[in-house]
């Protein structure tokens, strides 16, 4: 009974030293590694649950943590720091956000993002209702966007805060993509308007100088003034032809091409590859002509179209 007596007490004083000189804390290892010390596994969980796993951040899809922390009970040394902030910053960086938002694009060209289906869902229904006649010419879609460069995306499209804003934004895509499309024939962009200057007889005039209706129009420009292609195409034409006198032809895709007459001067020769813009002649008074102008046609399949359903409008 004795003997018990002492060694029970023996073991209590052993505990209570073992007790000065160590405690028991978790021993955490990430992906095999060992970084440290925790002295509250529980409480450290729930703090990795609620700042990095369920941080209460917007648009966040998931967070993907590539390496949990594994636990073990072990009794170090008293002077042994637990380091639990070191840890939580350790997995806090290697822990990635992925975000979801929705994308709202005009015919392909993104234009806004917004927070949720609602919103983008409210903002599609808001610009058609304000802007029928707009939306009707082009296709407006949604599509959830899944990024885990949140940034980024700020610096390039706008992530609109409310509907309002977002259908600003949308319109402003909508406006550029209506205009292209209403500019466009078969594909063909026309994009620029070869010279600009007086409007001095449209297609379908019907003037007493003429024996037909005008098949192309008329811009009046001061000598030497600058051509330029309406379209990107390729010349096929540079030379004198009639009462164009100095022409040039560019053909563009689906049959389509452009004619340009009167030219003083021709620069572009056929081959030549031309973009939108690109100077191709000079305004003249060349052929069947009472002055400087340039006469500007398009044509389908051979046959004159009125150039002001796409430029001059
Ligand atoms: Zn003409």
């Amino acid at each position: 009974m004795k003997l018990l007596k002492i060694a029970i007490g023996s073991l209590i004083i052993i505990l209570a030293i073992m007790l000065l000189k160590y405690k028991i804390v978790y021993k955490v290892t990430i992906s095999g590694q060992e970084v440290g010390y925790v002295s509250n596994k529980y409480k450290f969980e729930k703090l990795i649950n609620e700042q990095i796993i369920n941080k209460n951040e917007s648009n966040i899809a998931y967070v993907n943590i590539s390496a949990f922390p594994q636990y073990k009970l072990v009794l170090a040394s008293n002077s042994e720091e637990t380091n639990e902030e070191e840890i939580f910053n350790k997995i806090d960086n290697e822990a990635v956000t992925t975000y979801k938002l929705y994308e709202i694009a005009v015919d392909g060209n993104i234009a806004v993002y917004v927070n949720s289906v609602e919103e983008a869902e409210a903002t599609v229904a808001s610009i058609k209702n304000d802007y029928k006649a707009k939306t009707d010419e082009v296709d407006i879609s949604v599509r959830e966007f899944y990024t885990q460069d949140i940034n980024n995306i700020n610096a390039t499209v706008q992530v609109a805060s409310t509907v309002e804003t977002a259908e600003v934004e949308l319109l402003e895509v909508v406006n550029s993509q209506q205009k292209i499309k209403s500019a466009t024939l078969d594909g063909v962009y026309f994009g620029v308007k070869p010279v600009s200057g007086t409007i001095t007889s449209r297609f379908g005039a019907n003037e007493s100088i003429r024996d037909h209706t005008h098949k192309g129009m008329d811009i009046a420009a001061p000598y030497g003034t600058k051509i330029v292609a309406a379209a990107d195409g390729k010349v096929t034409y540079s030379g004198t032809m009639g009462g164009y006198g100095n022409l040039i032809i560019i053909t563009h895709e689906n049959g389509i091409q452009t004619y340009y007459g009167h030219c003083s001067k021709l620069i572009a020769k056929v081959g030549d590859e031309v973009k939108a813009g690109d100077e191709i002649a000079k305004v003249g008074s060349t052929g069947f002509s009472t002055g400087n102008h340039l006469h500007f046609e398009i044509r389908k399949n051979g046959s004159q179209i009125n150039p002001q359903k796409y430029l001059y409008k």
